[in-house]
């Protein structure tokens, strides 16, 4: 147990206290408070930009292969202490230990990527041009970039960034979720045991103010953000507005879609982790079934049996907070207003802390409020639909496009879907297709606003400029 402390902020490489007033952090398995985080103040961002750009202007005269140095100690010390930041994760979070810790391993294999940054930030170069003439691209970090993240990932979303920011030589400043803040505090010391130079690295913690001023603040170049899609618009427009680089991956509402002759028992394993793994808090969750013609009934029928052996505390935790999972149950709540008949009702769980049963609805019409609106809980919609290009047809009138799965043993409908479908990322015969750190994390529509995704060879490109030399030597 963590005592109630209140957190502290982590600043030019000190850890201090903040002047922001305090807020109760949750452990949402009990529903007690486990510590205290205070929110920072305009002024407090002010300062700690002003710090990461002083630190950057050292930081960017290190040459890479040094920088990568402080990520390969980081690696091992975040090797060594996985369980302890997926006990941390799992106790203010609410995913199941393994849950957490393949998390936290997910956020290690992006420390990894970026440590090949000496080769992944080499530019391009082109003898004789014209005559005498060569020209040459390299790639400069920019300055000082942050990172908005969400409550669902806390040790693997806020690594989509900063491992690559500061491997390209930017500084960094992080404002995770205010209601999962003590992750970050963890990795946070770790890197500072790794020996990240002082205001390399800054971690504050904060709620609308503290965003405000960072996409306002002068020095700040670039902008990450992960979370709802109304405020990645929010910050896509804003800080876009604020002449700053934007990444802002959104929400979504992903569909799998399951055609006849898909290998009934591992798609409903898939399906069952997908939609109800981490209690349906993933960006990649599966929250829609689409079972194309005469599949629909054996594929229900062995689905409702699986779920039916879920386990509440074992196999499922709770969901984040108590607002969170009163929104839930209201979703379901509209799903029986509105005709959906529910095969299993996750409501009045009768157990401490913020749970919600898995749930399923099946005759789902897509115009129904289910069929459209991020759930982000163990809710799963049946809409049954004849034929393939029927399903095409319901995943693509989708105003989000983050991913999507098709379950099937037909190699020609796999390709079809995955050519036609309007997601960024695809799974076939996989339930959460998340790519891997070397990959970019590539939502569509309203999952993602801007142009280079999270990780992989994007990030090196969102987290440097370009500058191409021309040279003559007479
Ligand atoms: P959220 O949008 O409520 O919060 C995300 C971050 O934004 C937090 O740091 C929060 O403090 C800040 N924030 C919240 N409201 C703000 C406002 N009005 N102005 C400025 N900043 C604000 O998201 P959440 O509930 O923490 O996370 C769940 C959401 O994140 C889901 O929609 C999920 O789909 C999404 N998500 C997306 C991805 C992806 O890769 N696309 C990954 C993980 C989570």
């Amino acid at each position: 147990m963590i005592a109630t402390e209140t957190l502290q902020f982590y600043v030019n490489g000190k850890w201090e206290d903040s002047s922001g007033a305090s807020h109760p952090v949750m452990n949402p398995a009990i529903g007690q408070v486990i510590a205290n985080v205070p929110y920072a103040t305009a002024a407090e961002v002010d300062r700690v930009a002003t710090l990461a750009h002083k630190a950057f202007l050292k930081w960017r005269e290190v040459p890479v292969v040094e920088r990568v140095q402080v990520l390969y100690r980081y690696k091992t010390l975040l090797d060594k202490n996985v369980d302890d930041i997926a006990r941390i994760l799992s106790m203010e979070n609410g995913k199941t230990l393994d849950d957490a810790k393949l998390s936290v391993r997910r956020a290690v294999q992006m420390v990894e990527v970026a440590c090949g940054m000496p080769s992944l930030m080499m530019g391009d170069s082109l003898e004789n041009v014209s005559r005498g003439i060569d020209s040459q691209s390299i790639r400069q970090p920019l300055g000082v970039c942050a990172g908005i993240t969400p409550f669902n990932f806390p040790a693997m979303v806020p690594m989509w960034m900063f491992p690559f920011a500061i491997a390209c030589g930017n500084s960094f400043i992080l404002k995770p979720s205010e209601k999962v803040p003590l992750t970050p505090t963890r990795t946070c010391e770790l890197l500072h045991d790794a020996g990240v130079p002082e205001g390399v690295f800054n971690l504050i913690h904060g709620d609308k103010v503290a965003v405000d001023a960072l996409l306002e603040h002068p020095l700040v170049r670039a902008i990450s953000f992960v979370g709802s899609s109304p405020v990645a618009k929010y910050i896509y427009e804003t800080a876009a507005k604020h002449g700053k680089r934007v990444q802002a991956l959104g929400g979504a509402k992903n569909h799998l879609v399951v055609t006849p002759g898909a290998n009934l028992e591992k798609t409903v394993e898939a399906i069952i982790s997908s939609a109800f793994g981490a209690a349906g808090e993933r960006c990649l969750a599966g929250s829609v079934l689409v079972p194309v013609g005469d599949v629909a009934q054996p594929l229900l029928d062995l689905l409702l049996a699986t779920t039916n052996k879920i386990k509440l505390g074992i196999d499922m935790g709770p969901v984040v907070t108590d607002d969170h999972r009163k929104k839930i149950v209201g979703y379901i709540e509209k799903g029986v207003a509105e005709g959906a008949t529910p095969l299993c009702d996750g409501r009045g769980v009768n157990k401490e802390g913020y749970y919600v049963g898995p749930t399923i609805f099946d005759h789902v019409k897509p115009d129904m409020t289910i069929a459209k609106e991020e759930i982000f809980g163990p809710v799963l919609s049946v809409i049954r639909v004849k034929t393939l290009d029927d399903a095409i047809e319901l995943v693509n009138s989708s105003k989000f496009g983050n991913t999507t799965s098709i379950f099937t043993s037909d190699g020609k409908s796999a390709r079809e879907y995955a050519s036609r479908i309007e997601c960024g990322m695809v799974g076939v015969n996989i339930g959460v297709a998340a790519p891997m750190a070397f990959f970019p994390f590539s939502g569509w529509k309203n999952s993602f606003f801007g142009d280079l995704h999270a990780h992989g060879k994007d990030a090196v490109a969102f987290y440097t400029e370009q500058k191409v030399i021309m040279t003559r030597w007479f």
